[in-house]
């Protein structure tokens, strides 16, 4: 079955070998105290932070999900007012769930064929923490690198905090231009779910000591304080820390994957150009998403073509949230290869054209 899901999305091959040596080696049950497990942690750190770019000064901490992230900044890093801008379902989820924990949260909506309007934006002088969503896997929008440098300078004592779920460990991400980035693992670092990435700057965890918030277990203090030693609060998804050493050890650097990404991202938009049946969901090529493609078409469409591909061993990805039926979605993902790529488009040739 070949697996376009954008999430839980294909894992790379190699993590089929990789779990049977953690098996072997028993690295699955290591004590999360141990010697060992540190050393693995202190590795798997380094990996991420010479493989996807970030820099030797932000901070590196694991959650289990990019959930339990949007829940971390609202406890640990805003005293009661968070300012989020959203144009999908995730960037809003994000706005809802910390609203619930800081009822001041305040969302603001654009529109998903412009670009965020930075220039013309009002951040509330009282917001804490700026919240964007960089890769909106809803509707297959993005914000390039320029729109969160413009808004990271409109920052001034504001956090800026970028969910990157769907993007971190496929586009080379300028860290320095952000405080807060975070990715759950099933989407392009092609790993099983389970576990999620936090990076911080220098300035976040500033501002997490003196909060000093520890009512919670993964309070981000707290997390610093124990990855001090390379470790974590709780019993740690000391699988997927090990797939993710393994996975990060043979993949190429971001600077290579991203240019990939972005040229197939480029082609599959110039393939899909002339069906006539159903079309790109956003028109703005400008904010189209490099690694989610949103397709929409008629509902009964939508639901033949997956059906379809299905019975093609083809696993297309549901739309979701508001353009749940209306559209399908097509992750262009690290570990899903170019050889998939060809039978997706044969697919679509043989029975569209
Ligand atoms: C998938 C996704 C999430 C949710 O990830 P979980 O690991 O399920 O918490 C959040 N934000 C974005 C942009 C996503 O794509």
């Amino acid at each position: 079955m070949l697996n376009f899901y954008p999430g839980p999305s294909k894992v790379y091959p190699e993590v089929r070998q990789y779990l049977a040596d953690a098996y072997d080696s028993s690295v699955i049950t290591l004590p999360h105290r141990s010697e060992t497990f540190m050393q693995l942690m202190r590795a798997t750190v380094a990996n991420l932070k010479k493989k996807l770019n970030i820099p030797q000064d932000y901070y590196i901490f694991l959650a289990s999900s990019a959930t339990e992230c949007w829940e971390i900044i609202a406890q640990s890093l805003t005293y009661s007012h968070s300012f989020h801008l959203y144009n999908g379902a995730f960037g809003e989820k994000w706005y809802q769930y910390a609203h619930k924990i800081c009822p001041e949260a305040q969302g603001q909506e654009f529109d998903p064929e412009e670009p965020l309007d930075v220039a013309n934006l009002e951040i509330p002088e009282s917001a804490e923490v700026v919240c964007i969503t960089q890769n909106e896997t809803s509707n297959g929008t993005q914000l390039n690198a320029n729109t969160i440098l413009n808004l990271f300078n409109k920052c001034k004592d504001q956090l800026l905090a970028v969910d990157a779920t769907s993007s971190m460990a496929g586009l080379n991400l300028k860290y320095i231009k952000a405080d807060i980035w975070f990715a759950s693992v099933q989407k392009c670092f092609g790993l099983p779910p389970g576990m999620a990435v936090m990076v911080c700057s220098p300035r976040a965890l500033y501002r997490a000591k003196k909060i000093d918030e520890k009512n919670h277990y993964n309070s981000l203090v707290l997390l610093y304080e124990k990855m001090l030693n390379y470790q974590t609060s709780y019993t740690p998804n000391t699988l997927n820390i090990y797939l993710m050493y393994r996975v990060l050890e043979q993949r190429d650097v971001i600077k290579n994957i991203d240019q990939h990404l972005v040229q197939r991202a480029q082609h599959l938009y110039e393939f899909f150009e002339p069906f006539t049946q159903f079309r790109p969901l956003i028109t703005n090529p400008e904010v189209r998403s490099n690694t989610v493609i949103a397709l929409q078409g008629p509902d009964k469409l939508v639901e033949e073509i997956k059906k379809h591909a299905l019975a093609n061993n083809i696993q297309l990805g549901n739309g979701y949230g508001k353009w749940a039926r209306t559209t399908f979605r097509i992750a262009n993902f690290p570990a899903i290869s170019d050889t998939d790529f060809d039978a997706l488009k044969d697919f679509f040739v043989k029975h569209y054209n």
